[in-house]
């Protein structure tokens, strides 16, 4: 009979999730932390996550909330939901009000409810962020990953949306948009986002479109796609990425009322989960919602030494050969080596986790294999997460320098020293 040595049922045959691994970039981030603890030099370019504080007002907002204690409504404080309304209608001209918006623990645990009260299928473009399709594995979706390419600056197409809806068109789905893209950093124009949505309209599936990095478009230009397909997008953001605020966890849905029933049905699974996200935190998010001179300047800065950054990595890589679409948003690169295949495969490296664990042996730069976003494990792409600096510094920087914005490449080497110097030593290490 199956059993350990205690009596207790064998852990592993028992478990629902037999042989799931941590998610890959919680999983890279812990191994640069143990790394970097045995004394190695380590370059932590796999975990997305912002390299900016929290701006200082709604932070403020969050001392002030501290003594928050009672539970607050599943859908989300009622302050707070009218305030991500008129945020979002006032930047992205979404028009909602606070019964479209649903408030959880990070928009992952939003798009976990999602896909456990809808029945179909997730239709993933890969390359694509490491956890939608893992999160359909659990509850037993169906996947349909898309390969988009990098001639198509790694976008679907709308002939792809139509080709994959007309060979089962009745057939529910929920298909993801992620721009600014992680793992690419590219982003969809308007014309684009247009006729993508035609195709959506035309059979009838639910757009889910995570649009988390939106206020970190390089430019400030960020469209949403939710004005071109109002009636069938549901749209993603939260705290972490433009706040700054990854860990404190607050994401949230805005859902139209032809959906309602799904917001309805997400928010009573929430009541017998997780309940309610934290109050204080919420109360202090209806800070950062508001937004203001404080936070847009705050904006303005953290886009400047972002896009700088971001072209700057991508004129390094490319003098080496290795190919990627220039970032237009967010903080990620998204590399192809194939141009030194060769090289590499005579080195023994012919997949891109060899790929990255070679590299981050070799010159301790930490990032993530392509294979971790829905592509071939033999295409030797992989992301970088150009977040490994102080952030604190580069703003004040930044700031200190008046009317003058230019980010140059002195101010990098100073202020984005740690990813500047991951770039180079990827060139050299592919060079050697
Ligand atoms: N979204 C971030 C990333 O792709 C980190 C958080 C997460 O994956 O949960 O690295």
């Amino acid at each position: 009979m199956a059993g350990s040595k205690s009596g207790l049922p064998d852990v592993q045959l028992n478990l629902n999730v037999r042989g799931m691994p941590l998610s890959a970039t919680l999983a890279i981030n812990e191994r640069s932390a143990e790394l970097a603890k045995e004394g190695r030099t380590v370059y932590r370019l796999g975990l997305g996550q912002s390299p900016f504080p929290v701006p200082e007002c709604v932070v403020e907002a969050l001392r002030a909330n501290a003594f928050q204690k009672d539970y607050l409504p599943v859908r989300g404080l009622h302050g707070l939901r009218e305030a991500v309304a008129e945020h979002h209608r006032r930047k992205f001209s979404i028009e909602c009000s606070a019964d479209d918006v649903l408030v959880g623990p990070g928009s992952k645990e939003l798009m976990f409810l999602l896909q456990l009260v809808y029945y179909g299928d997730l239709v993933v473009p890969t390359p694509a962020w490491v956890s939608y399709a893992p999160q359909a594995k659990i509850i037993g979706r169906h996947v349909r990953f898309v390969r988009t390419s990098v001639d198509d600056g790694w976008q679907l197409t709308p002939e792809q949306l139509k080709n994959l809806c007309e060979l089962d068109p009745g057939r529910p789905r929920i298909v993801i948009l992620n721009y600014p893209s992680n793992p690419t950093g590219g982003t969809y124009d308007e014309g684009e986002l247009e006729a993508l949505a035609e195709v959506a309209n035309d059979y009838r599936v639910i757009l889910l479109s995570d649009e988390i990095y939106g206020e970190l478009h390089h430019d400030g230009g960020h469209r949403s796609i939710v004005p071109f397909y109002p009636q069938g997008t549901i749209f993603a953001s939260g705290l972490s990425k433009w706040c700054g605020a990854g860990g404190w966890r607050l994401g949230l849905f805005v859902v139209p009322r032809s959906l309602r029933w799904l917001l309805d049905a997400m928010a009573a699974v929430a009541s017998e989960t997780f309940t309610s996200t934290s109050a204080p935190i919420q109360h202090a998010a209806v800070r950062a919602f508001q937004g203001g001179d404080e936070i847009e300047w705050y904006l303005v800065r953290c886009r400047r030494v972002l896009k700088a950054l971001g072209h700057a990595l991508h004129d390094n890589l490319s003098s080496a050969g290795v190919t990627a679409t220039p970032p237009r948003g967010g903080f990620y690169l998204y590399p192809d080596f194939s141009a030194h295949a060769d090289a590499l495969a005579s080195r023994g490296i012919t997949n891109s986790v060899q790929l990255c664990e070679r590299l981050l042996q070799e010159t301790g730069v930490a990032i993530l294999p392509g294979v971790s976003f829905g592509r071939p494990a033999t295409e030797l792409t992989a992301r970088i997460s150009y977040v490994d600096f102080d952030g604190t510094s580069a703003l004040e920087a930044l700031a200190s320098k008046e009317s003058d914005l230019s980010v140059d490449s002195d101010f990098l080497r100073t202020y984005c020293g740690r990813v500047v110097e991951a770039a180079d030593a990827i060139v050299s290490w592919l060079e050697s």
